[in-house]
C-alpha cells in the first residue's frame, strides 16, 4: 500500500493508524510473536512505506531487520536485500522460511539443485503477481549477474520492485572498518533504478562513514533515523595484556562459571591455542574461524548457541548476525583493529538487557601482528590501508588513555557528543574501568621531554641528519623508553646510549606514561615504525623519525599533554583492590593498568617476543 508522501512529516511518522498499521500489527503478532516496537521501527516503517530513502542506524541487535522485512511483507512486488556474508544470509532466510515467510536467497553455487532454485526464482519473479517478497543477495552475485539484472529491470519496469535494503552499509565505506569493494559498486542501482526507494542499515558508523554512506548511494534525501549508542548494560574494561590467559581462566571459572561468552583473538592459531587452555581447565570451548569450512562453522555456531560450548574463540569471521541473547562477557584477547568493530564485536553481549561485561587486554606489541595483517592485505589500496593505519592507531589511544570514561571515549567517537561520563557513573556501580578507578589525574606538560626524545632518535637512528626516510640503525620504540627512564642495563650500555642526553630524563615517568608517551609520538606521526620480518617469521618493529618530525621540533606541531595520576592520591593496591571489589565486584578493572610506584610492573610483559 503506498501513501502519499504530503504531510507533516515528525508527527506522521509516529501515526499508528494508517492503512497498512491492522496488517502489520497482525505479522507482528502472529508471525513474529512480537506485541511492541521499538526505537525508530514504527517511525522507519512509515517512512518507508510512504517511499522515502532511509538511513537507520541503530546499535546491534536493535531491531534493524525488522524495519526492512515488515515493509517488503506489506509491499506489492518484491524488496532486494543486499547483505555482505553468505551466512549471514543463509541465516536470515532460513529463519524467515521457518517461519513460513516468502523470502528467498540467490546464493547460487554450481549445483543442478541451485541452478533449479535459481530458475524457480526468477519464474516467481517474472509472475504478474509474484509471491517472492524478500530477495537477499550479495553485492557479488548483484554485479555479476546478468540475468539478475534483467529480472530486476523487468520488476521495476511493471512497478514491482519495491525497495533496494543494503544492510551492514558500512562496508560500502572506506573509511569504515569492512569496506567491501563491491558494496561500491551499489552506487550504480541508483541510476538503474532512479525510483526505487532505499533503505540503508547500520550499527556502527562514525559521522564520517555516515556522510560516505549517503554519498557512495547517491541517497540525497534520506529520513534519517538514529538513536543513542549506548549500551548501558555493557561495562567497558581495559586490561593490560601480561599473563592473559591465567586471567582469562579466572575470570571465566570465578566470575562466569556458568554463562556463555566469546573470545576474540587475532588469528586461527591463537583461536585455536586459547580453546585448548580453557577445554584443559574444564571450561567447554569451542574454536572458530576462517579455517573451518562452511558446514562446520554453523555447526559449531549452533553448538555454541545451545549451549553445547559456553565459549566460542573466534576470529572476527563469527558473530555477525548471531543472534543469542545472553552472552555475558565478550573478551578481546588481543587488541582489536578499529573502534567500530571493537564496539560491534561487544554489542553481542548483554542483548537481554542484563550486565554483561567487555574486557580487552591490551598490549602495544600487539600492533605489529595487526600492522603486518594490514600491509599483507592485497584486497587494500595504499591509502586504505592508511585508513587501516589509522583505525588501529585509534584504538590504541583508547586503550591509553586510563583517564576520561570509556563510554565517553567511544561514544564520542560515533559522533555523540552530547554523553556525559556521569551517565556511566550514575549506575549502581561504574559501568567501565576508568570511571571506577579511584585516581586523579593531572596534566602532564611533556613538549621538552618529547623533543629530547625526538632529537635522540633523530641522532641515534638517523646519524643527526633529520631525514625520516633514511634510518641508518634499528632500534626498537622499547629500547628509546629504557634510555629515557635510565633502565635497560646492557642493552642500552653496551651501545653506549647510556652517555646520551636521553638517558634518564624520564627517571620520574612511570614506565606506562612514558611508553604512553612514545606511542603519542607515533600516533602524530612525529616518528614512525617501520616493521621488519625476523628470520623466525617474527615481527620486528623499529622507531625512526616521521613525517611530522620537523614540524615538531620546530614548534609547529603541538602535543597535547598527557594525563598521569598522581601519584600522592593514589591508593595502595590492597586499598584499592578492596575499593575495586566494592564497586564492581570485580577486580577485572583497569587498577593494575597504571600501577603506583610502590607496585613492581612486570617490565618483561612489555618486551613480547615481537620485539
Ligand atoms: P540488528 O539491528 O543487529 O540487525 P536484528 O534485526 O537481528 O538486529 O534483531 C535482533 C533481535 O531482536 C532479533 O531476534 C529480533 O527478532 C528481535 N527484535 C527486533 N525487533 C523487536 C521488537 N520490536 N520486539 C522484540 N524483539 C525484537
Ligand atoms: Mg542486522
Ligand atoms: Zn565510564
Amino acid at each position: 500500500m503506498i501513501m502519499s508522501a504530503s504531510f507533516t512529516f515528525a508527527v506522521e511518522l509516529k501515526r499508528r493508524d494508517l492503512p497498512y498499521h491492522r496488517e502489520m500489527w497482525k505479522i507482528l503478532k502472529n508471525v513474529y510473536n512480537i506485541r511492541s516496537l521499538r526505537t525508530n521501527q514504527l517511525e522507519a516503517i512509515n517512512a518507508a512505506m510512504t517511499q522515502h530513502d532511509c538511513f537507520i542506524l541503530m546499535p546491534t541487535g536493535g531491531g534493524k531487520s525488522l524495519c526492512f522485512q515488515l515493509t517488503a511483507l506489506m509491499g506489492a512486488g518484491a524488496s532486494f536485500v543486499i547483505s555482505p556474508l553468505r551466512s549471514l544470509i543463509q541465516d536470515q532466510v532460513q529463519r524467515l522460511q521457518s517461519m513460513k515467510l516468502p523470502a528467498v536467497h540467490l546464493l547460487g553455487d554450481a549445483g543442478s539443485a541451485s541452478t533449479r532454485h535459481l530458475n524457480s526464482v526468477y519464474q516467481d519473479l517474472s509472475l504478474r503477481n509474484p509471491t517472492i517478497k524478500l530477495v537477499y543477495v550479495t553485492p557479488e552475485k548483484l554485479s555479476a549477474s546478468e540475468k539478475l539484472d534483467s529480472v530486476m529491470k523487468s520488476l521495476y519496469n511493471r512497478g514491482l520492485l519495491d525497495r533496494i535494503v543494503i544492510d551492514e552499509a558500512h562496508c560500502v565505506s572506506q573509511w569504515g572498518h569492512d569496506f567491501r569493494p563491491d558494496y561500491k559498486k551499489l552506487s550504480v542501482l541508483r541510476s538503474k533504478f532512479p525510483r526505487v526507494p532505499f533503505m540503508a542499515l547500520t550499527a556502527t558508523a562514525t559521522p564520517r562513514v555516515q556522510k560516505d554512506i549517503l554519498h557512495q548511494l547517491k541517497m540525497t534525501k534520506p529520513k534519517w533515523f538514529t538513536q543513542t549508542f549506548n549500551r548501558p548494560n555493557l561495562r567497558f574494561i581495559v586490561k593490560p595484556k601480561k599473563k592473559v590467559m591465567e586471567e582469562i581462566l579466572q575470570y571465566i571459572k570465578t566470575k562466569q562459571p556458568v554463562s556463555s561468552g566469546i573470545v576474540y583473538c587475532l588469528s586461527r592459531n591463537d583461536c585455536e591455542r586459547v580453546a585448548d587452555s580453557l577445554n584443559e581447565a574444564g571450561i567447554k570451548a569451542i574454536a572458530y574461524h576462517a579455517g573451518l569450512s562452511d558446514d562446520q562453522r554453523t555447526q559449531c555456531q549452533e553448538a555454541w548457541i545451545n549451549n553445547r560450548y559456553k565459549v566460542v574463540c573466534a576470529t572476527i569471521a563469527f558473530g555477525m548476525g548471531i543472534d543469542k541473547a545472553s552472552v555475558r562477557y565478550v573478551i578481546h584477547h588481543s587488541m582489536p583493529k578499529s573502534l567500530e568493530g571493537y564496539y560491534q564485536e561487544c554489542g553481542r553481549a548483554g542483548r537481554d538487557g542484563q550486565l554483561a561485561e567487555c574486557i580487552l587486554f591490551y598490549l602495544y606489541g600487539d600492533t605489529n601482528r595487526i600492522k603486518r595483517m594490514i600491509q599483507n592485505n592485497s584486497d587494500r589500496t595504499a591509502d586504505s590501508k592508511q585508513v587501516d593505519m589509522d583505525n588501529l592507531f585509534r584504538v590504541v589511544q583508547y586503550c591509553e588513555n586510563v583517564s576520561e570514561c570509556r563510554r565517553v571515549q567511544l561514544l564520542h567517537y560515533f559522533g555523540e557528543m552530547s554523553f556525559e561520563p556521569s551517565q556511566c557513573r550514575a549506575q549502581p556501580e561504574s559501568m567501565c574501568d576508568t570511571c571506577a578507578t579511584s585516581a586523579t589525574f593531572e596534566n602532564k606538560e611533556i613538549t621538552s621531554d618529547a623533543k629530547a626524545f625526538v632529537e635522540n632518535v633523530n641522532s641515534i637512528v638517523h646519524g643527526g641528519n633529520r631525514n625520516w626516510r633514511k634510518p641508518v640503525k634499528n632500534f626498537t620504540l622499547n629500547h628509546f623508553i629504557d634510555i629515557f627512564k635510565g633502565s635497560g642495563g646492557s642493552r642500552v650500555t653496551s651501545e653506549g646510549h647510556d652517555r646520551c642526553s636521553l638517558y634518564g630524563l624520564g627517571k620520574s615517568y612511570h614506565r606506562n606514561d612514558a611508553e604512553r608517551l612514545g606511542h603519542l609520538l607515533i600516533l602524530q606521526r612525529v616518528l614512525a615504525e617501520h616493521i621488519m620480518i625476523g628470520n623466525h617469521d617474527n615481527v620486528l618493529s623499529y622507531v625512526k623519525l616521521g613525517p611530522k618530525a620537523l614540524d615538531f621540533l620546530q614548534g609547529r606541531v603541538k602535543l597535547p599533554p598527557l594525563p598521569v595520576r598522581e601519584k600522592e592520591k593514589t591508593v595502595s593496591k590492597s586499598k584499592r583492590k578492596e575499593l575495586m571489589d566494592q564497586t564492581s565486584g570485580s577486580n577485572y578493572t583497569s587498577s593494575d593498568y597504571t600501577t603506583d610506584t610502590g607496585d613492581t610492573y612486570d617490565e618483561s610483559a612489555n618486551h613480547s617476543h615481537y620485539w
